[in-house]
Parts: C-alpha cells; structure tokens; sequence
C-alpha cells in the first residue's frame, strides 16, 4: 500500500503476519477466553491503528494501550472495541473516558475518591483493578488495600468493576518459581475479590510469554490474555524461542537505498572522530537512516544486506547517515535491508537486540516516527 514520501527509507508492515499470529493464537486458546490484542506505544513500533484493525478482523475483541492518548486515538480513527489504558492516569480525566467508553486501570480508593468528586456525568466509568502479585510496578497488595478500593467503587453507581488483572515479572524465563508465586497470589486476589461479592466481566494476567505456554489452560488464563509482542512475531525472550508452540511470523523489517556510492584511496577516513580508515582501496556507500530514526550509534559494528551478503557498517553511525563497506560499485538506489531477509541472509530485531544489548521489544519501539510504516 503506497503512501506519500520522499525519503528513501522505510518500515514494512506485513500486515498478514499479524494476521496469522493473531490467528493460531485464537485456535489454540479456548473459545471462552478473549483475546486483547496489546498495542500500545504505536503497535510496538509497528502503527497501532491499522495492527489494531487487523487484530480486530481475526478474533481480536479487546484492546490495550498504556496511555489514554492512545486509546482516544484509536477512537478517533473508528476502533470501537472495548479498550483498556493499561497504566494509571489522572482522576481529572474520567469524564472523556467515560464519553469515549476507554476503560481505565486502578490501583487505590484515593483515585475513586478523587474521580467521584471531579465528574459530573452519568455515562458508566468502567474500572480494572491492579493487582501487584509481584511485578511492583501498580496495583493493590493487600487485603486491606482491596476492600477500600472496591468499597469506594461501590459507593458510585456510576462507576463499574469491569474487570481485574496483574502481569507477571518473569513469564518468559525458563525457571517458573517466581511466575507460579505470582500466579498463586493473583487467585488468591481473585477470591478476595469474590469474596467481596464482586464479580468483574474479564480477569486476565496472560502476556505472550504466558499464553504460549499455557495456551490450553484455562486456569492459567483466566477469561481473557493479552497478546502484545508475539503478535508482533517476536519470541517474548530468547530462551522461549525453542518453546514457541507455533511459528511466529516477522511483521515489521526495515528497509533503506543507498544514497551515494563512492571508491575511497586506502588510509582514507570515513565518519564522525575519524574511527575508520581504509585498509586498501575500497568501495564506499552512504544509506540515509541515522540515530535520529532509531538506527542507534550502538549498532556500529554490526552488518546490514545488500544484494544478499552482510556488508560491514564503517565508522561511526550520524543522525541521519551512516557508510557501509561495498564488495563491488553497487549503483545509487540499491535497496539495503536492516532487518528483514534479502535472499539467504536474514537480519532479525532479535539480533539487533543482542547487537545492543538490548530486547527485540525496544528495536521495533524506537524506530522513529519519521521512518515511513508501508503496510503490505
Ligand atoms: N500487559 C501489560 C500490563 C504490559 O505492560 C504488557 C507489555 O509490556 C503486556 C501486557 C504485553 O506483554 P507482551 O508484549 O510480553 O505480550
């Protein structure tokens, strides 16, 4: 799908990718357990909207972001499935998510008291309580904790438990000690709640990691899993890549042309600080993607392909430019692939990740807006 730009770089979306994984990942999770397709900061770099819409089109019926921007951009652009803000934001703001039907995450009765006090509508605000079983991020602890908070909630008709969640710290690890702790305390959570004489519609906890381990087990996923990375067709880690239940499929690789082909004089330096110098006679091409689009200066020592073979990286890596080693005097306009496959080499965010020290989650996210999504 064509749109208009002039650079020479870009993303493709393979948007059949995401369609396949979000597919086997239906039929392999019961009927009765929902799928929240996780798009939060742009569709894991990918473009939340058009990931959402196909999420949506393959049994996708919720959605999830961390912040309430997102989710009102979402509505904007037509999503009507429910969605829900991952991460706490501001009392103030519960009238638009109550105009715009977002359901919205919490943590504490204070929060209530506060939204009670500064809406005035009668729209239903829909509410998922937190639970912190160990990730120590949000979410209630106690006993205690969660009588105040559903107590303050029941004190407003207007506002509705909707659902309850945690996540879990270590669900892609290959030792499941800390994950089962986590899990024993969230039921435990849940039988308060319960107990309570609450009844929340969704309970969910499943991330990736978790719903491709367990993908059969109801218990594990309670009514509903959040489907965030591997929809993405990343593995969740790298220890779970020999574990995944079905073959992911890559959705975004990165693309480039080269902008300017050149042969330098051996002892001639290339780049910023004068780090490298020519050992003889060499090929030189110039590819306009730098720091700036999220082609961070870490990656420096690493490869990209042209025309089917790894071609070393040169000197430092600029804003917007960086050099490459040529084997031969390719012409100016030769594709460069950053990730993604071209011919029998393969670059994969997992190996960016590495390159970096890094996890795949954080290659795709900060491939910058001005890098152009084609969607395919
Ligand atoms: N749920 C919450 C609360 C999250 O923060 C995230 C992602 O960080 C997810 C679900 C999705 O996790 P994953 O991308 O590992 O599937």
């Amino acid at each position: 799908e064509a749109t208009t730009f002039y650079r020479e770089t870009w993303a493709d979306i393979d948007l059949d990718a995401v369609a396949s994984n979000v597919a086997e990942m239906k039929k392999r999770i019961p009927e009765q357990v929902a799928l929240m397709a996780v798009v939060k900061a742009n569709g894991y770099g990918h473009g939340a909207f058009r990931v959402a819409q196909t999420a949506i089109e393959n049994g996708a019926q919720w959605l999830a972001v961390a912040l309430f921007d997102e989710a009102l951009a979402l509505r904007n652009q037509g999503i009507n499935v429910p969605i829900l803000v991952l991460s706490p934001i501001p009392p103030k703001h519960v009238g638009l998510a109550a105009k715009y039907h977002i359901s919205l995450t919490v943590s504490d009765d204070v929060w209530v008291k506060q939204a009670r006090e500064v809406y005035h509508g009668h729209e239903p605000v829909f509410l998922h309580l937190s639970c912190d079983t160990g990730m120590g991020r949000i979410g209630i602890r106690s006993i205690e904790e969660a009588e105040l908070l559903v107590h303050e909630i029941q004190r407003d008709n207007r506002f509705i438990i909707e659902g309850m969640f945690t996540h879990f710290a270590t669900a892609d690890q290959d030792d499941e000690h800390y994950f089962n702790e986590q899990y024993e305390r969230f039921q435990t959570m849940v039988d308060w709640i319960h107990q309570l004489g609450v009844h929340p519609a969704v309970i969910h906890c499943s991330n990736s990691a978790t719903t491709l381990k367990y993908p059969e087990e109801k218990r594990q996923l309670f009514n509903m899993v959040r489907y965030g990375v591997a929809m993405y067709g990343l593995s969740p880690s790298p220890e779970m890549v020999k574990k995944l239940p079905f073959a992911l499929k890559r959705v975004m690789s990165l693309h480039s042309r080269l902008t300017y082909v050149k042969k330098v004089k051996a002892g001639a330096f290339i780049g910023y600080g004068a780090t490298y110098q020519a050992k003889q006679d060499e090929w030189i091409g110039t590819v306009p993607i730098g720091y700036a689009d999220g082609w961070l200066r870490g990656l420096h020592d690493t490869d990209v392909l042209i025309d089917g073979r790894r071609c070393p990286i040169v000197g430092r890596i600029c804003m917007d430019q960086f050099m490459c080693k040529l084997p031969e005097p390719y012409p100016e306009g030769t594709e460069v692939t950053l990730i993604g496959k071209d011919g029998n080499e393969e670059i994969t965010a997992d190996e960016r990740a590495e390159q970096l020290g890094t996890i795949n989650y954080e290659i795709t996210c900060t491939i910058h807006p001005r890098v152009p999504r084609v969607y395919w």
